[in-house]
């Protein structure tokens, strides 16, 4: 599981995020989910390492990582924008960070073999991202992020930059591949609809707090605050 524990990030004189204390269990689909500017980003920073918190800490099975280089975490992270390496394959870009670590080649081969199958891209390991659809060069971030075999996999508005209809097919997709991984997941959004139909507890953020948090089915049937039950009521 991992633990926050009054995690704080401020910047200057705002908060960013405030005293947020939450425990996240093995395998959970968790959405952060809040309007732009609550603190959601800043909040997964905060656990991949990319930025120190000012406040609190962060524990992994009872052992406390917010010391940690993002390296040494070992967490598997995709981005909104998934800059993926022009001028490499499929295949090497997916392969990119085992390399990095020194696996040997065979060992790479196979697990970049599994990760294409997972995300369902089998035949188009030899292509340049360039050659590939939106939605196709997400998959391809995802199993970036999967194929490390990381206890816990970032997500930032992974699908943002992807038109409707494909945004539906991916949404499907992430959660069958975090079915199918057993990994926990973290996935941002600012997106109602997304969180309800993909995650297993909805953390809403507001102003770097923690307004609420539970089931998608208590958030719509049952909100603690008014702010909740427009921001889960009202779609855009
Ligand atoms: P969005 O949905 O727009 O991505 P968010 O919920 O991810 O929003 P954050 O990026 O976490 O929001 O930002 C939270 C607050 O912290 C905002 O007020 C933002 O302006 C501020 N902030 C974020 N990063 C920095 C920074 N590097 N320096 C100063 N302020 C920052
Ligand atoms: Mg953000």
């Amino acid at each position: 599981e991992l633990r926050l524990d009054h995690l704080t990030r401020s910047f200057g004189a705002l908060n960013a995020l405030q005293d947020v204390s939450l425990t996240i269990r093995r395998s959970e689909f968790i959405a952060l989910l809040g309007p732009s500017g609550c603190g959601k980003s800043t909040a997964l920073n905060c656990i991949a390492g990319l930025l120190a918190a000012t406040g609190g800490s962060i524990y992994l099975d009872d052992k406390r990582i917010d010391q940690l280089k993002p390296e040494d975490r070992g967490f598997g992270m995709v981005f909104q924008s998934y800059a993926l390496f022009p001028h490499m394959s499929v295949r090497a870009n997916i392969g990119f960070g085992l390399k990095m670590r020194g696996t040997p080649k065979a060992e790479i081969a196979k697990r970049v073999d599994e990760a294409l199958a997972l995300v369902r891209l089998e035949a188009h390991g030899h292509k340049l991202p360039g050659q590939l659809s939106g939605g196709q060069q997400q998959r391809v971030a995802i199993a970036r992020a999967i194929v490390i075999e990381p206890p816990l996999v970032l997500m930032d508005e992974p699908l943002s930059n992807l038109d409707a209809k494909l945004r539906l097919e991916m949404r499907a997709e992430i959660r069958r591949i975090h079915n199918q991984l057993g990994a926990t997941t973290i996935y941002v959004t600012h997106d109602q609809d997304e969180a309800l139909s993909l995650a297993d507890r909805i953390v809403v953020l507001r102003e770097g707090r923690i307004r609420q948090v539970g089931s998608p089915r208590d958030l719509y049937e049952s909100p603690d605050h008014l702010d909740v039950a427009e921001f889960m009521g009202f779609r855009n």
